[in-house]
């Protein structure tokens, strides 16, 4: 058997991936010049690992010395629940609404590597799903699966932008597809409905607004010019999700039970109760522990208006 494009994406969709796409391993030339230009702005705030390993995110083959494609997949984690906008409840985003991403991808990446590698056992390989140091998001867009939308989200046109991306560094070679084009047009719901002017321009977020930074990455005081901005958000923030079009009309429920709502919104009272046993027993398999239980506590006051 060879291990063809066809027999990937068969594998792929097999293990329950949703999107997959192939790209030559080039060095990403504009692109690193953009990235560059976004952390010399001060754009990714104190995410300093950004600008480390900087040679590996501009040439994979730094990475796997014989890298030839990247595989790109694409794993929808969309639920349609809405959140409860009640007071005294803080909404977490919705890809931290079930189990850890990171770990169900990891499993699912090792099984199908080790399948290609049966299927040959020349190909090698080296995955990543959010945390090393390759531009997920510009190989998903030279792998076609979808265009990077005025919110910097990858925005796919069968499924929206729900959806989490892996990928897949190898020697082998495959045929590539063609970069999809910017279907956003003249659309700016995601600029008008941010509530901290984070995308400062079309493409460009400024981490240092961006809710999603400041409740999680974020290790300082939440600036208080934002006090009146958060809209109840907890972890993270859907809002330039919420409002895209192509989000509202293509966005499918996923199959993965793992994604089911357990934390979708979190009582700030129980919140302010948790001491580190209990926040690591209750969120050890969830995406939230990544905000640490301190960084918890201090979105929940920054958010609540009795400001307990
Ligand atoms: S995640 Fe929220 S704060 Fe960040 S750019 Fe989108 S709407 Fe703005
Ligand atoms: S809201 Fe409009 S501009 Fe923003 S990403 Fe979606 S289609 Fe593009």
């Amino acid at each position: 058997m060879k291990l063809t494009n066809k027999l990937v994406i068969e594998k792929a969709k097999e293990l329950g991936f949703d999107l997959v796409g192939f790209s030559r391993a080039e060095q990403l030339v504009d692109e690193s010049v953009q990235l560059k230009k976004w952390i010399d702005s001060g754009y990714n705030s104190k995410m300093s690992y950004m600008e480390r390993n900087f040679e590996k995110r501009f040439d994979v083959s730094t990475i796997l010395p014989n890298a030839k494609s990247v595989i790109s997949l694409g794993l929808n984690y969309y639920s349609e629940e809405k959140h409860n906008e009640e007071k005294g409840l803080g909404k977490i985003s919705r890809y931290a609404w079930g189990k850890d991403y990171h770990l169900i991808i990891w499993e699912m990446l090792e099984i199908l590597e080790e399948e290609f590698l049966e299927i040959d056992s020349s190909f090698e390989s080296i995955s990543y799903v959010d945390t090393g140091p390759v531009m997920d998001k510009v190989w998903a867009i030279r792998s076609g699966i979808g265009w990077q939308g005025k919110n910097s989200n990858i925005i796919s046109r069968e499924m929206g932008s729900w959806f989490f991306i892996a990928t897949i560094i190898t020697n082998f070679e495959f045929e590539y597809n063609e970069i999809k084009s910017d279907f956003c047009g003249s659309c700016t719901a995601c600029i008008e409905a941010c509530p901290t002017n984070a995308i400062v321009e079309p493409y460009v977020i400024d981490s240092n607004k961006c809710i999603s930074y400041l409740t999680i990455e974020n290790k300082d005081e939440i600036n208080i010019e934002f006090k009146n901005n958060f809209q109840n958000w907890l972890f993270g923030c859907d809002i330039c999700q919420d409002v895209c079009p192509w989000n509202k009309k293509f966005a499918t429920k996923t199959s993965r039970i793992d994604f089911r709502p357990i934390n979708k919104e979190l009582n700030l009272a129980e919140i302010y109760a948790l001491d580190e046993e209990k926040f690591k027993e209750e969120f050890e398999t969830s995406p939230i522990k990544r905000a640490k239980l301190t960084g918890l506590k201090r979105n929940a006051k920054f958010i609540d208006c009795s400001g307990t």
